[in-house]
Protein backbone atom coordinates (compact mmCIF):
# COMPACT_ATOMS: atom_id res chain seq x y z
CA UNK A 1 0.00 0.00 0.00
CA UNK A 2 1.22 3.18 -0.90
CA UNK A 3 1.69 5.90 1.65
CA UNK A 4 0.02 9.24 1.09
CA UNK A 5 2.41 11.98 0.43
CA UNK A 6 3.20 13.75 3.64
CA UNK A 7 5.84 15.76 5.45
CA UNK A 8 5.09 13.08 8.64
CA UNK A 9 7.58 14.68 11.01
CA UNK A 10 6.50 18.31 10.37
CA UNK A 11 2.54 17.71 10.56
CA UNK A 12 1.17 19.20 13.93
CA UNK A 13 -1.94 18.58 16.51
CA UNK A 14 -4.69 19.28 13.66
CA UNK A 15 -7.40 17.99 12.10
CA UNK A 16 -6.24 16.63 8.28
CA UNK A 17 -9.46 14.95 6.42
CA UNK A 18 -8.45 11.48 5.35
CA UNK A 19 -10.17 9.00 2.77
CA UNK A 20 -12.81 7.31 5.02
CA UNK A 21 -14.72 6.95 7.99
CA UNK A 22 -17.10 4.63 10.00
CA UNK A 23 -20.62 5.78 10.91
CA UNK A 24 -23.65 3.50 12.49
CA UNK A 25 -26.76 4.72 13.11
CA UNK A 26 -29.25 4.14 16.31
CA UNK A 27 -32.74 4.16 15.33
CA UNK A 28 -36.03 2.70 16.95
CA UNK A 29 -33.54 0.62 19.56
CA UNK A 30 -30.95 -0.60 17.85
CA UNK A 31 -27.67 -0.19 16.02
CA UNK A 32 -27.65 -0.85 12.33
CA UNK A 33 -24.73 -2.77 10.86
CA UNK A 34 -22.43 0.62 10.31
CA UNK A 35 -20.44 1.21 6.98
CA UNK A 36 -17.51 3.33 5.58
CA UNK A 37 -18.25 6.18 4.17
CA UNK A 38 -15.98 9.48 1.99
CA UNK A 39 -18.46 11.44 3.31
CA UNK A 40 -16.97 13.48 5.76
CA UNK A 41 -19.99 16.18 6.72
CA UNK A 42 -22.96 15.47 8.89
CA UNK A 43 -26.86 16.22 8.03
CA UNK A 44 -28.99 16.33 11.34
CA UNK A 45 -32.04 18.42 12.68
CA UNK A 46 -31.11 21.39 13.80
CA UNK A 47 -32.85 20.08 17.22
CA UNK A 48 -30.65 17.44 17.67
CA UNK A 49 -29.82 16.27 21.27
CA UNK A 50 -26.41 17.14 20.74
CA UNK A 51 -26.69 20.49 19.40
CA UNK A 52 -29.17 21.34 22.18
CA UNK A 53 -28.39 19.79 25.57
CA UNK A 54 -24.81 18.55 24.53
CA UNK A 55 -25.44 14.96 24.61
CA UNK A 56 -22.39 13.53 23.39
CA UNK A 57 -19.39 11.49 23.88
CA UNK A 58 -16.24 10.59 22.70
CA UNK A 59 -12.81 8.54 22.95
CA UNK A 60 -9.26 9.09 21.48
CA UNK A 61 -6.88 6.30 20.38
CA UNK A 62 -3.53 6.14 18.00
CA UNK A 63 -2.73 3.86 15.16
CA UNK A 64 1.14 4.11 14.53
CA UNK A 65 3.70 1.85 12.36
CA UNK A 66 6.10 -0.89 14.91
CA UNK A 67 8.99 -1.50 14.81
CA UNK A 68 8.51 -4.27 12.20
CA UNK A 69 6.48 -2.64 9.72
CA UNK A 70 2.99 -3.73 11.37
CA UNK A 71 0.04 -1.24 12.08
CA UNK A 72 -1.19 -1.37 15.43
CA UNK A 73 -3.15 0.60 18.02
CA UNK A 74 -3.09 0.43 21.96
CA UNK A 75 -5.72 -1.30 23.91
CA UNK A 76 -8.69 -0.48 22.09
CA UNK A 77 -10.60 -2.38 24.62
CA UNK A 78 -10.44 -0.26 27.46
CA UNK A 79 -11.31 2.83 25.10
CA UNK A 80 -14.40 0.79 24.01
CA UNK A 81 -15.08 -0.04 27.32
CA UNK A 82 -14.90 4.13 28.79
CA UNK A 83 -16.77 4.82 25.62
CA UNK A 84 -19.76 2.70 27.24
CA UNK A 85 -19.18 4.14 31.20
CA UNK A 86 -19.39 7.72 29.25
CA UNK A 87 -23.07 6.46 27.19
CA UNK A 88 -24.36 5.12 30.06
CA UNK A 89 -23.81 8.29 32.16
CA UNK A 90 -25.28 10.27 29.57
CA UNK A 91 -28.17 8.10 28.87
CA UNK A 92 -26.69 6.91 25.39
CA UNK A 93 -27.46 3.48 24.10
CA UNK A 94 -23.89 1.45 24.59
CA UNK A 95 -21.95 0.53 20.91
CA UNK A 96 -20.89 -2.91 22.13
CA UNK A 97 -17.37 -3.46 22.85
CA UNK A 98 -16.89 -5.87 19.83
CA UNK A 99 -18.23 -3.55 17.63
CA UNK A 100 -16.24 -1.00 18.79
CA UNK A 101 -12.94 -2.62 18.17
CA UNK A 102 -13.85 -3.94 14.76
CA UNK A 103 -15.13 -0.38 13.96
CA UNK A 104 -12.01 1.27 14.77
CA UNK A 105 -9.69 -2.08 12.81
CA UNK A 106 -12.32 -1.47 9.50
CA UNK A 107 -11.27 2.24 9.79
CA UNK A 108 -7.82 2.01 10.54
CA UNK A 109 -7.43 0.10 7.42
CA UNK A 110 -9.60 2.15 5.27
CA UNK A 111 -6.90 4.79 5.81
CA UNK A 112 -3.74 2.88 6.32
CA UNK A 113 -2.31 5.19 3.77
CA UNK A 114 -2.52 7.42 6.46
CA UNK A 115 -0.57 5.51 8.90
CA UNK A 116 2.93 7.29 9.35
CA UNK A 117 5.76 5.40 9.13
CA UNK A 118 7.61 4.01 12.14
CA UNK A 119 10.08 6.27 12.85
CA UNK A 120 8.68 9.53 12.18
CA UNK A 121 7.02 10.22 15.41
CA UNK A 122 3.85 10.80 14.00
CA UNK A 123 0.70 8.47 14.49
CA UNK A 124 -2.89 8.04 12.96
CA UNK A 125 -5.06 9.75 15.87
CA UNK A 126 -8.31 8.26 16.13
CA UNK A 127 -11.43 9.68 17.18
CA UNK A 128 -14.51 7.49 18.07
CA UNK A 129 -17.33 9.58 19.03
CA UNK A 130 -21.45 9.50 19.55
CA UNK A 131 -24.07 11.98 19.53
CA UNK A 132 -27.78 12.23 19.67
CA UNK A 133 -29.19 13.05 16.56
CA UNK A 134 -33.02 13.26 16.54
CA UNK A 135 -34.64 16.93 18.05
CA UNK A 136 -35.05 17.12 21.34
CA UNK A 137 -36.54 20.56 22.95
CA UNK A 138 -38.08 19.18 26.04
CA UNK A 139 -35.27 18.11 28.59
CA UNK A 140 -34.73 14.10 27.69
CA UNK A 141 -32.18 12.14 25.79
CA UNK A 142 -32.79 11.65 21.80
CA UNK A 143 -33.96 8.90 20.72
CA UNK A 144 -31.44 8.66 17.70
CA UNK A 145 -28.24 8.24 18.10
CA UNK A 146 -24.83 8.28 15.57
CA UNK A 147 -21.67 6.95 16.12
CA UNK A 148 -18.92 7.67 14.11
CA UNK A 149 -14.88 7.44 13.62
CA UNK A 150 -12.49 9.30 11.77
CA UNK A 151 -8.85 9.42 11.95
CA UNK A 152 -6.20 12.07 11.14
CA UNK A 153 -2.29 12.05 10.84
CA UNK A 154 -1.15 14.10 13.90
CA UNK A 155 2.53 14.84 14.37
CA UNK A 156 5.14 14.18 17.29
CA UNK A 157 3.99 15.53 20.57
CA UNK A 158 7.18 17.04 20.95
CA UNK A 159 8.80 18.33 18.10
CA UNK A 160 12.80 18.47 19.30
CA UNK A 161 12.43 16.86 22.87
CA UNK A 162 9.81 17.03 25.73
CA UNK A 163 10.57 20.63 27.53
CA UNK A 164 8.69 20.52 30.93
CA UNK A 165 5.84 22.97 30.83
CA UNK A 166 4.78 25.58 33.73
CA UNK A 167 1.15 25.08 34.79
CA UNK A 168 -0.77 26.95 37.08
CA UNK A 169 -3.28 25.83 39.72
CA UNK A 170 -6.38 27.01 38.39
CA UNK A 171 -9.47 28.95 40.04
CA UNK A 172 -12.28 27.30 38.16
CA UNK A 173 -13.31 23.96 38.91
CA UNK A 174 -13.31 20.74 35.95
CA UNK A 175 -15.70 18.69 37.63
CA UNK A 176 -18.06 18.50 40.49
CA UNK A 177 -18.35 15.69 43.08
CA UNK A 178 -20.85 13.49 41.72
CA UNK A 179 -20.66 14.80 38.31
CA UNK A 180 -19.32 13.90 34.88
CA UNK A 181 -15.48 14.05 35.79
CA UNK A 182 -15.13 10.54 35.07
CA UNK A 183 -16.40 10.42 31.58
CA UNK A 184 -15.57 11.25 28.32
CA UNK A 185 -17.83 14.20 27.46
CA UNK A 186 -17.77 16.81 25.18
CA UNK A 187 -19.32 19.23 28.04
CA UNK A 188 -16.37 18.59 30.41
CA UNK A 189 -14.49 20.26 27.46
CA UNK A 190 -16.55 23.35 27.02
CA UNK A 191 -16.54 24.37 30.19
CA UNK A 192 -12.63 24.16 30.24
CA UNK A 193 -11.98 26.80 27.26
CA UNK A 194 -12.12 29.36 29.27
CA UNK A 195 -9.89 28.25 31.89
CA UNK A 196 -7.37 27.17 29.12
CA UNK A 197 -7.76 30.35 26.83
CA UNK A 198 -7.51 32.02 30.58
CA UNK A 199 -3.93 30.02 31.71
CA UNK A 200 -2.46 30.72 28.08
CA UNK A 201 -3.14 34.35 28.21
CA UNK A 202 -1.26 34.45 31.73
CA UNK A 203 1.59 32.47 30.24
CA UNK A 204 0.73 28.89 31.74
CA UNK A 205 0.51 25.77 29.35
CA UNK A 206 -2.00 23.97 31.47
CA UNK A 207 -4.18 24.24 34.80
CA UNK A 208 -4.07 21.95 37.64
CA UNK A 209 -7.62 21.38 38.48
CA UNK A 210 -8.81 20.92 42.42
CA UNK A 211 -11.31 19.43 43.85
CA UNK A 212 -13.64 21.58 43.99
CA UNK A 213 -15.27 20.45 47.71
CA UNK A 214 -12.17 21.15 49.47
CA UNK A 215 -9.70 22.95 47.33
CA UNK A 216 -6.70 21.08 48.84
CA UNK A 217 -6.17 18.22 46.66
CA UNK A 218 -5.30 17.50 43.09
CA UNK A 219 -7.44 16.32 40.52
CA UNK A 220 -5.79 16.47 36.94
CA UNK A 221 -5.66 19.02 33.94
CA UNK A 222 -8.02 19.52 31.11
CA UNK A 223 -6.99 16.28 29.38
CA UNK A 224 -4.25 14.55 30.87
CA UNK A 225 -3.93 12.83 34.63
CA UNK A 226 -0.77 13.43 37.03
CA UNK A 227 2.36 11.31 38.13
CA UNK A 228 4.21 12.15 40.74
CA UNK A 229 7.63 10.85 41.31
CA UNK A 230 8.69 10.83 45.37
CA UNK A 231 12.34 11.59 46.19
CA UNK A 232 12.94 7.87 47.33
CA UNK A 233 11.70 6.81 43.59
CA UNK A 234 7.97 5.99 44.14
CA UNK A 235 5.42 6.63 41.42
CA UNK A 236 2.40 8.67 42.93
CA UNK A 237 -0.99 9.67 40.83
CA UNK A 238 -4.20 10.85 42.63
CA UNK A 239 -7.46 9.03 43.24
CA UNK A 240 -10.57 10.31 42.71
CA UNK A 241 -13.84 9.80 41.31
CA UNK A 242 -14.04 12.89 39.27
CA UNK A 243 -10.83 12.14 37.48
CA UNK A 244 -11.04 10.39 33.86
CA UNK A 245 -9.42 7.14 34.01
CA UNK A 246 -6.34 7.54 31.71
CA UNK A 247 -5.42 4.63 29.84
CA UNK A 248 -2.07 5.81 29.34
CA UNK A 249 -1.91 6.59 33.57
CA UNK A 250 -3.19 2.99 34.04
CA UNK A 251 -0.56 1.79 31.61
CA UNK A 252 2.35 3.77 33.29
CA UNK A 253 0.52 2.31 36.64
CA UNK A 254 1.82 -1.29 35.29
CA UNK A 255 4.97 -0.63 33.76
CA UNK A 256 5.92 1.21 37.09
CA UNK A 257 5.58 -1.80 38.78
CA UNK A 258 5.86 -4.86 36.53
CA UNK A 259 8.72 -3.37 34.62
CA UNK A 260 10.17 -1.61 36.68
CA UNK A 261 9.94 -3.03 40.24
CA UNK A 262 8.16 0.86 41.37
CA UNK A 263 6.18 1.17 44.44
CA UNK A 264 2.84 2.79 43.28
CA UNK A 265 0.94 4.84 45.48
CA UNK A 266 -3.03 5.66 44.10
CA UNK A 267 -4.27 7.99 46.40
CA UNK A 268 -5.73 11.84 47.83
CA UNK A 269 -2.69 14.04 46.69
CA UNK A 270 -3.06 16.95 48.77
CA UNK A 271 -2.04 19.93 47.13
CA UNK A 272 0.08 20.91 49.87
CA UNK A 273 3.06 18.22 49.60
CA UNK A 274 3.62 18.92 46.01
CA UNK A 275 6.97 20.31 47.08
CA UNK A 276 8.08 17.36 48.19
CA UNK A 277 7.63 15.44 45.00
CA UNK A 278 11.07 15.17 42.43
CA UNK A 279 8.70 14.82 39.51
CA UNK A 280 5.90 15.84 37.62
CA UNK A 281 4.42 14.73 34.68
CA UNK A 282 0.95 14.84 32.65
CA UNK A 283 -0.17 11.40 30.81
CA UNK A 284 -2.87 11.12 28.12
CA UNK A 285 -2.91 9.47 24.53
CA UNK A 286 -1.43 12.70 23.02
CA UNK A 287 2.13 12.67 24.44
CA UNK A 288 1.92 9.71 26.92
CA UNK A 289 3.50 11.93 29.43
CA UNK A 290 4.52 16.22 29.35
CA UNK A 291 7.49 16.38 31.85
CA UNK A 292 5.82 19.74 33.94
CA UNK A 293 8.71 21.84 35.19
CA UNK A 294 6.91 24.19 37.41
CA UNK A 295 3.61 24.47 39.36
CA UNK A 296 2.65 28.19 40.31
CA UNK A 297 -0.16 28.43 42.93
CA UNK A 298 -1.11 31.99 43.41
CA UNK A 299 2.21 33.45 43.29
CA UNK A 300 4.16 30.44 45.10
CA UNK A 301 6.14 29.00 43.20
CA UNK A 302 6.43 25.09 42.93
CA UNK A 303 9.63 24.38 41.25
CA UNK A 304 10.25 20.29 40.50
CA UNK A 305 14.12 18.89 40.96
CA UNK A 306 14.41 17.32 37.77
CA UNK A 307 14.51 21.17 36.70
CA UNK A 308 12.86 23.09 33.40
CA UNK A 309 15.54 21.45 30.62
CA UNK A 310 14.06 18.03 30.61
CA UNK A 311 12.19 15.28 31.45
CA UNK A 312 13.14 13.71 35.05
CA UNK A 313 15.10 10.47 35.31
CA UNK A 314 12.10 8.15 36.18
CA UNK A 315 9.72 9.76 34.64
CA UNK A 316 12.01 9.08 31.31
CA UNK A 317 11.96 5.66 31.95
CA UNK A 318 8.47 5.10 32.68
CA UNK A 319 8.55 7.07 28.99
CA UNK A 320 10.51 5.13 27.62
CA UNK A 321 9.30 1.78 28.50
CA UNK A 322 5.95 2.41 28.00
CA UNK A 323 6.51 3.96 24.50
CA UNK A 324 8.95 0.97 23.78
CA UNK A 325 6.21 -1.43 24.46
CA UNK A 326 3.88 0.09 22.08
CA UNK A 327 6.04 0.59 19.16
CA UNK A 328 6.90 -2.96 19.56
CA UNK A 329 10.74 -2.73 20.52
CA UNK A 330 9.90 -4.26 24.54
CA UNK A 331 7.61 -6.75 24.83
CA UNK A 332 3.83 -6.04 25.41
CA UNK A 333 1.49 -7.57 28.12
CA UNK A 334 -0.85 -9.73 26.82
CA UNK A 335 -3.82 -8.04 24.84
CA UNK A 336 -2.28 -4.67 25.02
CA UNK A 337 -1.03 -4.25 21.14
CA UNK A 338 -4.42 -5.13 18.75
CA UNK A 339 -2.35 -5.41 15.33
CA UNK A 340 -4.20 -4.05 12.73
CA UNK A 341 -2.68 -5.19 9.69
C1 LIG B 1 -8.85 11.64 27.51
C2 LIG B 1 -8.52 12.27 28.79
C3 LIG B 1 -7.36 11.94 29.53
C4 LIG B 1 -6.30 11.01 29.00
O1 LIG B 1 -6.75 9.71 28.83
P1 LIG B 1 -5.96 8.67 27.92
O2 LIG B 1 -6.85 7.49 27.89
O3 LIG B 1 -4.67 8.40 28.57
O4 LIG B 1 -5.80 9.33 26.59
C5 LIG B 1 -7.18 12.53 30.75
N1 LIG B 1 -8.05 13.42 31.26
C6 LIG B 1 -9.16 13.78 30.57
C7 LIG B 1 -10.09 14.76 31.18
C8 LIG B 1 -9.43 13.22 29.33
O5 LIG B 1 -10.53 13.58 28.67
Amino acid sequence: MEKKNIDWSNLGFGYMKTDMRYVSNFKDGKWDDGVLTEDSNIVISECAGVLQYAQTCFEGLKAYTTEDGKIVCFRPDLNADRMIDSAKRLEMPVFPKEKFIDAVVETVKANAAYVPPYGSGATLYIRPYMFGSSPVIGVKPADEYQFRIFTTPVGPYFKGGAKPIVIKVSDFDRAAPNGTGNIKAGLNYAMSLHAIVTAHEEGYAENMYLDPKTRTKVEETGGANFIFITKDNKLVTPKSDSILPSITRRSLVYVAKEYLGMEVEEREVYLDELENFAECGLCGTAAVISPVGKIVDHGKEICLPSGMDEMGEVTKKLYDTLTGIQMGRIEAPKGWIKVIE
